[in-house]
């Protein structure tokens, strides 16, 4: 049997949409013929790659990240997220030190991998 400690995790967490630049190029907005991430909620960086407002700081926080972090948390436009954010592998997935480090930052302690056979 597997133990997910942590198939959830990610709901009590949202220390990475709080902790890192969100940048991903321009056309992934639904401004775009094929794009899907609300531009509203983008702001430019250059003629090619623009990001999720909130997040080009130096106290980053995505402006779809909802809750508190480390308690309950949710992101408003996760079907449309863009692809850093679905490309951001939660830390026990396989090795994500970026995971680590966020969740540090808030205090909170490394998700390790606990699979286990029952
Ligand atoms: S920092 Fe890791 S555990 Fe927390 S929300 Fe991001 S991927 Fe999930
Ligand atoms: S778009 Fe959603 S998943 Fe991506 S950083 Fe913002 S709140 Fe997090």
């Amino acid at each position: 049997m597997t133990m997910t400690v942590s198939a959830n995790a990610c709901v009590t967490c949202g220390a990475c949409c709080a902790s890192y630049r969100v940048s991903f190029y321009w056309a992934e907005g639904d401004d775009a013929p094929a794009g899907v991430v609300p531009h509203q909620l983008t702001e430019k960086l250059n003629d090619f790659r623009r990001c999720m407002q909130g997040t080009n700081s130096a106290t980053p926080r995505c402006v779809a990240l909802q809750g508190d972090v480390g308690q309950a948390v949710s992101c408003a436009i996760y079907e449309n997220r863009p692809t850093p954010c679905r490309d951001f592998d939660i830390s026990w997935q396989g090795s994500n030190d970026a995971c680590d480090r966020a969740r540090a930052k808030y205090g909170l302690a490394p998700l390790i991998n606990i699979v286990q056979v029952a």
